[in-house]
């Protein structure tokens, strides 16, 4: 998986760059190892017990028989073994919580601007059709004496992401477990994919991309900071 790419925008057009106050955020960022995406991957508390590995890999060699398909053939031979723990991997969110992937990474800061994290790279699967959107998700939150490590935005995205989903759901749920772990004074998430059930099957629609957004607090409440965030959206 490619590191994601990240901006880090502190933002309110046309003041200077200052940092006070946005150093806990940026120490964040030197010590984490995850940054280069080592601890986003599966590990080892996140998998799943081996019977459930077993019955996956039963159901799947079932679908391709079902299919037409036969399994002993060489290339199918294993499918249903790496199928399993594709499927595993994918749906690691359902064995973790915002609590452990934030840790404590958590930090005071007087800073009272947008932090805002773009173009988180993402990756999840319709609950309808078991096929996947990919797409990326933009965070942006104003703190209310707490930070949190820019590379926790990320996975609190995986965390939710990682099990099967709506956009919509998904959307909102970032933005809700933000909300909790920091009491920020409001939290913006938007999020664009593209649908492989849209693209591959149905309408076959290659281009549509799928928007949402969940905005809370002053982000909902007040024009001017949605339009702030609205802007840095779209530089
Ligand atoms: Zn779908």
């Amino acid at each position: 998986m490619q590191a994601s790419c990240w901006r880090f925008c502190r933002l309110r057009a046309g003041s200077p760059l200052n940092l006070t106050g946005w150093e806990p955020v940026l120490r964040s960022v030197v010590q984490d190892t995850d940054f280069d995406t080592s601890e986003r991957l599966t590990m080892k508390r996140d998998r799943l017990q081996t019977e459930r590995i077993i019955e996956m890999e039963r159901v799947f060699a079932g679908l391709l028989d079902a299919l037409g398909e036969d399994c002993a053939r060489e290339g199918l031979a294993r499918t249903p073994g790496r199928a399993a723990r594709s499927f595993e991997f994918l749906t690691q969110g359902y064995r973790q919580t915002v609590e452990e992937v934030v840790n404590d990474a958590i930090f005071a800061s007087d800073a009272s601007e947008i932090v805002m994290v773009k173009d988180i790279e993402l990756y999840s699967m319709c609950e309808h059709h078991l096929l996947p959107f990919i797409g990326r998700a933009h965070v942006a939150y104003i703190p209310n004496g707490k930070v949190i490590g820019l590379s926790k935005v990320a996975r609190i995205v995986d965390v939710y992401a990682r099990r099967l989903q709506i956009q919509e759901q998904l959307t909102t749920q970032v933005a809700d477990a933000l909300m909790q772990a920091l009491h920020p004074l409001g939290v913006a998430v938007v999020i664009e994919a593209k649908h492989l059930c849209m693209m591959m099957r149905g309408v076959q629609k290659q281009n549509s991309v799928m928007k949402t957004s969940c905005l809370l607090g002053v982000f909902k409440e007040d024009a001017r900071t949605r339009g702030e965030f609205l802007a840095l959206l779209s530089q």
